[in-house]
């Protein structure tokens, strides 16, 4: 049945709330809106529904008074997208962290919420912020089912070889020291729209997927299940980031400790001052760093260069472990935009198989498609990611479920 539920989907984050409001099953967007700057004198709420903005600055003391808003704007008489919220019959959630216990998205109840503040310990930033989410949708949305989608459902597909680090094993028993990986949800949706470009069932394709962010992580996808990730217990390993640092030799951290950093410190610098941003002194967005680099300013491009050749070690060491793939494929605001910077990363593959051509490259911007030559052995596909959109086809589904069992 066309139109048949409403799902609203939230993604909450310590100080901000990305919702959109979802038509399913046909998938339309029917609201799209972000809270900005709670718990600060200066909050700001904005909406987009049909092409029409509704802003509202006022101070938005915590995420229930957030979801006030959101009732609000969703509701508005002129730029809403509802009536009452009693047409929204379900909500979707992205949560950080599902440790081990949760291998695909599943249907909150309260044991589902102490599952959650246990894995708070391995994503202090996220999971308590993803939680108060939870428990304020649900005071807002009454009897409405909420789905729980985990960032690291996805990899738990992944092999001990590829997930455990080489520690003593008792750090993996007694604390769940392993990789865990993240942006699943990402990962996942370009891996089956990669399929059904390709016109291959979703567990006949090898792919390697790069997710480029402010946050990026690629994976190795074998048979259609990932096989190993870059992020790891926490999202600071991998690639070069907007402002986290990727790999690094640990024992960096001892040798800075006995210069005098503390831990948090370290903590701090790691993820929010170094990446790109660190290396250039300048930005943590590409955008503006292919602006400066142009301009002759020589810190950019070194933070580009060393960016660019992360993913392209990466995608080498993905070759051996998948034993070559059907394609590469680009998601993320720099992978779908940057023609730029995917030049950087593709240049001089050929002998493993993979070329770009130039002119594709360059006239596809934020849509899907093929970017590579046409006699590169492994393809290079551009697809714009839609983690909302997954999570409210996985909401939908298991909604749905549910209602059939009863
Ligand atoms: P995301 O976190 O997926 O929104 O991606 C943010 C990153 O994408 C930032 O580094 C932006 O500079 C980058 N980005 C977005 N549009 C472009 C573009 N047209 N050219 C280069 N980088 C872009």
């Amino acid at each position: 049945m066309r139109g048949e539920m409403k799902i609203l989907v939230l993604n909450c984050g310590s100080s901000s709330i990305k919702y959109q409001l979802f038509e399913m099953p046909e998938n339309i967007v029917l609201a799209k809106g972000l809270v900005q700057r709670i718990g600060e004198a200066h909050s700001e709420a904005r909406q987009n529904t049909n092409g029409s903005d509704l802003v509202v600055n006022t101070e938005i003391g915590d995420h229930q008074q957030a979801m006030g808003i959101i009732e609000k704007m969703l509701t508005d008489s002129t730029k809403g997208a509802i009536a009452s919220l009693s047409e929204i019959q379900a909500c979707g959630h992205r949560v950080v962290h599902g440790g081990e216990a949760f291998t695909g998205s599943v249907v909150c109840s309260t044991e589902l919420e102490s599952v959650i503040e246990n894995y708070s310990e391995l994503a202090p930033l996220h999971n308590p912020a993803n939680l108060t989410g939870i428990r304020a949708a649900k005071k807002m949305l009454g009897a409405a089912p909420h789905v729980a989608c985990f960032d690291t459902a996805f990899h738990q597909s992944i092999p001990q070889k590829a997930y455990l680090y080489a520690l003593p094993y008792e750090f993996y028993d007694k604390h769940q020291i392993r990789k865990y990986g993240f942006h699943g949800t990402s990962h996942r949706f370009v891996a089956r729209a990669a399929a059904s470009f390709l016109g291959k069932h979703k567990y006949g394709v090898d792919l390697i997927t790069c997710h480029l962010g402010n946050g990026c992580s690629i994976a190795a996808i074998k048979n259609g299940k990932s096989v190993d990730t870059s992020m790891g217990l926490t999202p600071l390993e991998g690639l070069v980031m907007g402002t986290r640092t990727g790999d690094l030799d640990p024992a960096i951290i001892f040798h800075l400790i006995r210069k005098g950093y503390k831990p948090a410190e370290l903590d701090t610098i790691f993820n929010k001052k170094s990446g790109l941003l660190g290396i250039s002194g300048l930005s943590n967005d590409v955008r503006d760093l292919e602006q400066k680099e142009k301009v002759g300013l020589e810190s950019a491009r070194l933070a580009l260069d060393i960016f660019a050749y992360r993913i392209k070690k990466y995608i080498g060491s993905y070759l051996a472990v998948l034993n070559g793939c059907d394609a590469i494929v680009l998601t993320g605001g720099i992978g779908e935009n940057s023609p730029v910077m995917r030049e950087r990363i593709f240049r001089d593959l050929e002998n493993l198989g993979i070329e770009l051509d130039e002119s594709k490259n360059h006239s596809l911007r934020g849509t899907i498609g093929e970017i590579h030559a046409p006699d590169s052995k492994i393809k290079i596909l551009v697809i714009p990611t839609d983690e909302e959109g997954a999570i409210a086809r996985d909401t939908y589904a298991l909604v749905r479920e549910k209602e059939l069992a009863v």
